[in-house]
């Protein structure tokens, strides 16, 4: 088995590592830090949970280190891209752990929260920048940024970069970026747009592909409980109420879902907030911590505001609308029974839900179980795609991205996006990653 030791990285680098207590590196870490050392293009195929955010950022802060440069004022030396503020924020995390040794500078930026302190960290130049595209164009456009003295740049969840809309950003991104430099993709899929980036902008890339960790959904117990939308509500205060001590994310389609179920449990005695992205910055961060420490029992959230999030110790997942993406729901799902831990899943289901079970069953192989018997339907099994404006939901859940909001209208907001992974079974952005 392959140690930390043996793969090159700086001492500092290697310290926080054993600080950290990892003993020994995931494959991804095994397969993707020897060829980023060597200064390598690759595309890493891999979810959130595989160890990946360690994969790309030891080895950038080794070879930081070497290279023994300065970043000029305004410039990055690296540039990690990730497409929400949490999972900008969470790489933001994991840099100053892994780096805690280094003396390297690191900055996080996105949208939704004030210019100034982002500005003020750019001027002074950076090791490494972790941003979503949105704001760092902006950045750019207000001359606060500049990307040509760049010399390595990463690309975390492209595919869910691609969900959003920021597929012009990107491409834009990496136009300023200077040349030569050493870029690194890492995505859960590869749909052909994704292709389409890695052969415009990346030369003789090396791939690493792994598989998902053990499988989530074949730890989860999961049931479905067949109910009449207009009962769902009272469905969920029956479910939580054996539940209520029990960690608990639920999954709406909308924002406005997610607020108005979040308000719903409140009024019934829980203590509960919701997260998506109309919240502020500040609210969603209050809640997320709440929800970690454990002062605050049940999160509801809608899909990319979840997607990424590296919470341990989620016991029980609801959907109180199932998604209308399969793999969605493989990665709502995947947000319990992280770490070895047991799990649970719960959909409500209402009739016009039926076939989004259908195609989520297909998807994972497995029958779910139902807690109650599955009524007759008389009516359609498909549901009514939503109307432009209503909520704004798109059938991927495009235009929750936090970090996005701005980088959506930079992008278009609507791009287009290919649907065959769609229906690729366990070709999930599933266990993800979430994504998520
Ligand atoms: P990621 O896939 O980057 O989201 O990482 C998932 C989790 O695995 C994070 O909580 C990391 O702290 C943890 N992790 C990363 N690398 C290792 C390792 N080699 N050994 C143990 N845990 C790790």
């Amino acid at each position: 088995m392959t140690k930390f030791s043996e793969l090159g990285l700086a001492a500092p680098v290697e310290r926080a590592v054993s600080e950290e207590g990892y003993e020994t590196p995931t494959p991804i870490q095994v397969r993707a830090i020897p060829p980023l050392l060597d200064g390598k293009d690759v595309v890493g195929i891999a979810q959130t949970g595989t160890g990946k955010t360690a994969a790309f950022v030891l080895p950038i802060l080794t070879r930081l280190i070497e290279e023994k440069k300065q970043a000029p004022g305004l410039s990055c030396r690296c540039l990690i891209l990730a497409p929400t503020r949490e999972l900008a924020a969470q790489i933001g995390n994991s840099i100053a752990v892994y780096g805690r040794n280094t003396g390297l500078t690191h900055a996080v930026v996105f949208g939704g929260v004030k210019h100034g302190p982002q500005v003020r960290a750019l001027a002074r130049g950076l090791d490494i920048l972790v941003a979503t595209p949105g704001r760092l164009l902006d950045h750019v456009a207000d001359r606060k940024a500049r990307l040509d003295l760049t010399s390595l740049v990463v690309l975390d969840e492209a595919d869910q970069m691609l969900d959003l809309g920021f597929m012009p950003a990107l491409r834009k991104i990496l136009h300023m970026v200077g040349k030569p430099r050493q870029t690194v993709m890492f995505s859960a899929t590869m749909p052909p747009p994704i292709r389409a980036l890695a052969d415009d902008f990346l030369r003789d890339p090396v791939t690493v592909a792994v598989a998902n960790q053990a499988k989530p959904v074949e730890r989860i117990d999961q049931a479905v409980i067949y109910v009449g939308t207009a009962e769902k509500r009272q469905a969920l205060i029956d479910l939580m109420a054996p539940e209520a001590r029990k960690s608990t994310i639920i999954f709406t389609r909308t924002k406005r879902g997610a607020d108005k179920v979040a308000k719903f449990l409140v009024e019934y005695g829980h203590k509960a907030a919701a997260i998506h992205g109309n919240k502020s910055q500040n609210q969603r961060e209050k809640a997320l911590e709440a929800f970690k420490s454990g002062e605050m029992r049940v999160l509801v959230a809608t899909d990319i505001a979840a997607r990424g999030l590296d919470i341990d110790g989620v016991q029980l997942v609801v959907n109180f609308e199932l998604p209308n993406v399969p793999e969605s729901y493989v990665h709502r799902i995947g947000r319990t029974a992280r770490a070895g831990a047991e799990g649970r899943a719960v959909a409500l289901v209402a009739p016009d839900e039926r076939g989004l079970l259908q195609d989520i069953e297909k998807l994972t192989g497995l029958r779910i179980k139902g807690l109650n018997d599955a009524p007759p339907i008389s009516g359609p099994t498909r549901p009514v795609q939503p109307q432009r404006g209503q909520g704004g939901q798109r059938r991927n859940g495009g235009g929750q991205g936090g970090g996005g909001h701005r980088g959506q209208q930079a992008g278009g907001g609507g791009q287009k996006r290919s649907n065959n992974r769609r229906r690729k079974p366990g070709g999930g952005q599933g266990g993800n990653r979430q994504s998520a």
